[in-house]
């Protein structure tokens, strides 16, 4: 027999305690060979002070056995509690997140029969990063970071999934129209991917229109990989309009440790009644089990589930009279699923996952590799809290102020210039962002240059809130023009 597989469990609150028993009982009648060791998270640990929810000796646990399957949590209304799925994610760097949105119709109502998608979400980066700043009176700021490393990371993870899962084509959704440098990048370490896959199709949509085609035709889609915003919106808008949110399984995938859930809540006014649905948690075990290779199980534990939905057996959340045969609780659930193991649904497609084990490891990222790129700092982006006239006004003042091999090149209000050239119409805030290049055009800028153009602001009595400083890498703009410009 293979050597049993080392788990953390957390059986969580509300209902988790009961999907969680359920859940470990299915696993139990399909072989599944894990040892397990318990935790306590949630609840009880916020309530006897502990801030994050989680005990410090039970990241020992995590780290030891790398696998995380939990159980919905109830985090304590009123502040000062960090919620525990952030934590756990940015603790353990957990980059990627993994969620099936898939239709089990004429079992189970859906607006979208023949859905099967797979929503892959960046988990870290983006808007996410928390880095915000008030900045004037009018403006507040929160930084968007999208890092090579962490895109490749991603897509590549989206690529290994889509080749893991028997899945056809990955669509990569991004706003790179508009956001060209951040959203860009996300893109293009998309393409340059894609062509270490040539089995698998790839396709990029502007996620306006792709969030569209999601909600309305979802039966285009196979795999599709996200920044973090739009993965967290469209991840919940997928689940629910394939009609199954209390069936949905994710997982959060780390490169040393990976956790595997439901997609709900803790259900707290159906705790303790035989009554929730255990199959979200089922699902992310079945997800779980793929991922430490026991992907032979896995498939007859997600098989036999299919039969049981097939078969008419539902609880509560899911039951329906004429459609379903019969209404049961958690446990019953269960034996109902246990009971199945070994067989294949009839009508809804069977899922295969035993090929995964075979598939040939893949090259790792060239990220790390690539020579770092010939940076130049060629100006200076000084953005001003300043309310005293118009732009014109602003812009005669700080033309004073060139000199020293700065020159002042532009000025924005929002992203829209409105100096030298603007429009009487623009809207202007408080914030204004003043560009100095290097003078003459085309040359380089010292720190030095910066700071003397600085002491110039502050004695002409002008309130920097910041810059940023305008490189070019390897001869290539590394900063936004301004929508005008
Ligand atoms: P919820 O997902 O717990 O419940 C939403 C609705 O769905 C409820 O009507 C509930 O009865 C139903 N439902 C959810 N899961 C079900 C299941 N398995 N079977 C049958 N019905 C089910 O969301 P909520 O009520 O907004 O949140 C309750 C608690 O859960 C809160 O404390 C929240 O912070 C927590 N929460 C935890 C997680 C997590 O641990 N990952 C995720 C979301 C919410």
């Amino acid at each position: 027999m293979a050597k049993s597989v080392p788990i953390t469990v957390a059986h969580g609150d509300g209902i988790g305690p009961e999907i969680m028993a359920a859940t470990l009982h299915i696993l139990k009648a399909a072989g599944a060979n894990l040892e397990i060791e318990t935790i306590d998270i949630g609840e009880k640990v916020y309530l006897s002070g502990n801030t994050a929810g989680i005990e410090p000796s039970s990241w020992d646990s995590l780290r030891r056995t790398k696998v995380f399957l939990k159980a919905p949590i109830t985090t304590p209304q009123g502040g000062g509690f960090k919620s525990l799925n952030v934590t756990v994610r940015k603790t353990l760097g957990l980059f990627a997140n993994v969620r099936p949105c898939v239709s089990y119709h004429p079992f189970v109502d859906t607006k979208h029969p023949v859905m099967d998608v797979v929503i892959v979400r960046e988990n870290e980066e983006d808007l996410y990063a928390g880095i915000e700043h008030r900045q004037t009176e009018q403006v507040m700021q929160c930084l968007k970071l999208i890092s090579r490393p962490g895109s490749e990371k991603i897509v590549r993870h989206a690529f290994e999934y889509a080749r893991r899962n028997n899945r056809k084509k990955v669509t990569c959704f991004t706003k790179d129209n508009i956001m060209k440098l951040t959203d860009g990048l996300f893109h293009k370490v998309f393409d340059e991917i894609a062509t270490e896959y040539p089995d698998i199709e790839n396709e990029h949509w502007i996620v306006d229109i792709g969030a569209a085609k999601l909600a309305d035709t979802p039966e285009i889609f196979d795999v599709i990989v996200m920044p973090n915003l739009y993965g967290d919106v469209l991840s919940d808008v997928a689940a629910q309009i394939a009609g199954s949110v209390g069936l949905a399984g994710s997982a959060n995938i780390g490169e040393h440790v990976s956790m595997f859930e439901a997609i709900h809540g803790s259900a707290p006014r159906r705790a303790g009644q035989n009554l929730a649905n255990p199959s979200g948690l089922l699902l992310g075990a079945v997800m779980m089990l793929v991922h430490i290779g026991e992907t032979e199980v896995a498939e007859r534990v997600h098989n036999a589930w299919l039969r049981t939905i097939e078969d008419g057996v539902h609880t509560y959340d899911i039951y329906e009279d004429g459609k379903s045969k019969e209404k049961v609780g958690t446990k019953e659930f269960a034996d109902a699923v246990a009971a199945r193991v070994g067989q294949l649904p009839q009508t809804l497609k069977a899922v295969q996952y035993k090929a995964a084990a075979e598939l040939a490891p893949t090259a790792k990222s060239a990220g790390q590799t690539r020579a770092r790129a010939k940076k130049d700092l060629v100006g200076v982006d000084v953005f001003l809290d300043w309310t005293k006239g118009s732009a014109d006004d602003l812009g005669d003042a700080l033309s004073k102020l060139s000199g020293d091999g700065t020159k002042l090149e532009m000025m924005s209000n929002r992203g829209v210039k409105v100096w030298p050239g603007g429009h009487a119409e623009t809207f202007c805030s408080d914030h204004w962002r003043c560009r100095f290049l290097a003078e003459p055009l085309g040359g380089k800028v010292s720190h030095l240059q910066i700071i003397s153009l600085l002491q110039r602001f502050s004695d002409a009595g002008f309130d920097f809130i910041k810059t940023e400083n305008l490189y070019n890498f390897d001869g290539e703009r590394g900063y936004s023009l301004d929508q005008g410009a």
